[in-house]
């Protein structure tokens, strides 16, 4: 089935319910009815819900349904994006072992990933995305995972994904791609190899700023690559924690299910019902929005290049971007999504454009039905170091823009008149 159909229908059984909207199932417990259920369900013998910090009927079908849009095998939802990278790598690196991370990715997948897992002992290598010239030299035996984003946030620099794929297949190692920014709609990373996605949710999924999210999905037969597979014995060998369960002897998506029994269980970042929801209803009109999405960015994108005080764009649908010839090999059409920044050179210049657009908002969000404007290295950057900084290359003078889904041409006036302000 295409894609616009899946994210209306899939994980629904409208004849079940009986009702064409999906069903919120606030609660926080199920009534097992007997005994021997709830046995059942503890001991995975019969698939049910147990507690809603492990599972719920709404979360159910919102994970159906982002399994059926990436062609996975299975996922599990969470509260944000945040959780949905600390769990896809926790569930592969153990103290002492270290995860391979592209240079270009989101400041709080930075802090969280080269940083805040130093505290777990997992150790990070940087490694440059663009050509993944590096990455090799960085395996070790210790080496658990590879992260990096497709479409990344806030450069829009798009990997070589094939090679990072190619290599990780080489020495066994699991790849997990960020796809927040491309979304199912422009791009499927597991159809090129990438074992595992994760989602923010929160941005182009929910599509106008309402709920926080995260999303895991595996490939089909990662189960098959994680069993026997000596770099993670976590899937082989028995889990103290759960009456000494061996994963890979299981018949389900085993990578999904290992956070949802061992890390959901314990760490407990589960998304509400509610969120699930409100991405529901944000699912079924993304194919939509992200095409509109990128006609306005590149249309924006055009304008800001023929701009004098714009000293750079940066937009992979752009023609003559470094991204393009990477945009068109690996996005839908080419379409390249609604995030885009430029550079204006300065601080001081960046902040007069922020103060002085009245449609775009300041804030820090992407994906949202209203455009957003942000200054990346005194926001969701500045916790980032000077060095991190310019490996990430966010300067100075760059401006992010997400495009919303206001009228294009609405949006070039309202940026124009900003950068046509004499200090500027
Ligand atoms: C926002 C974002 C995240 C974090 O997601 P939250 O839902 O805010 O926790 C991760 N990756 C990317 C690319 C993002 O844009």
């Amino acid at each position: 089935m295409n894609k616009k159909t899946l994210a209306i229908h899939a994980g629904y059984d409208k004849d079940k319910h009986g009702t064409m909207a999906v069903p919120i199932y606030q609660t926080t417990a199920y009534d097992f009815g007997s005994a021997e259920t709830a046995a059942n369900r503890f001991a995975l013998a019969e698939l049910g819900p147990i507690y809603t910090r492990l599972n719920n009927p709404t979360t159910d079908i919102l994970e159906a349904r982002i399994t059926a849009l990436e062609e996975g095998d299975g996922a599990v939802a969470v509260a944000s994006g945040q959780a949905a990278s600390f769990y896809s790598v926790a569930n592969l690196a153990r103290s002492g072992e270290n995860i391979l991370v592209a240079e270009k990715i989101y400041g709080g997948s930075i802090t969280l990933l080269t940083h805040t897992i130093k505290q777990f002992g997992i150790e990070a290598r940087v490694f440059d995305s663009d050509n993944a010239d590096d990455l090799e030299s960085l395996i070790d035996d210790k080496t658990k995972a590879i992260y990096f984003e497709t479409l990344s946030n806030p450069q829009i620099a798009i990997p070589n994904i094939e090679k990072i794929v190619q290599i990780a297949k080489k020495y066994n190692i699991v790849t997990i791609a960020d796809n927040t920014v491309a979304t199912p709609i422009l791009l499927n990373p597991l159809k090129l190899g990438v074992d595992v996605v994760v989602h923010s949710a929160s941005k182009y999924i929910s599509g106008n700023g309402t709920a926080i999210g995260g999303l895991i999905v595996e490939r089909k037969d990662l189960s098959a690559f994680l069993k026997d597979n000596p770099r993670y014995p976590q899937f082989n060998e028995p889990d103290e924690s759960y009456h000494g369960l061996i994963y890979a002897s299981l018949p389900f998506p085993i990578y999904t299910l290992r956070i949802r029994l061992a890390f959901i269980r314990d760490i407990g970042a589960t998304i509400s019902p509610f969120n699930s929801w409100l991405l529901i209803q944000g699912l079924e009109t993304l194919s939509l929005r992200i095409k509109e999405h990128s006609l306005s960015a590149l249309k924006i994108a055009k304008f800001l290049k023929s701009h004098p005080k714009v000293k750079s764009v940066s937009y992979p649908g752009l023609e003559g971007d470094k991204g393009y010839e990477k945009a068109q090999k690996y996005l839908k059409d080419g379409l390249s999504s609604g995030l885009l920044s430029f550079d204006v050179g300065s601080f001081e210049k960046a902040k007069q454009i922020l103060n002085s657009t009245k449609i775009f908002s300041v804030v820090v969000n992407i994906g949202d039905s209203k455009s957003i404007i942000t200054h990346s290295a005194s926001t969701t950057h500045q916790q980032v170091s000077k060095e991190d900084l310019d490996k990430s290359f966010v300067t100075e003078g760059l401006v992010r823009l997400s495009i919303g889904l206001e009228d294009a041409d609405d949006l070039i006036a309202d940026l124009k008149q900003a950068l046509d302000k004499e200090q500027i």
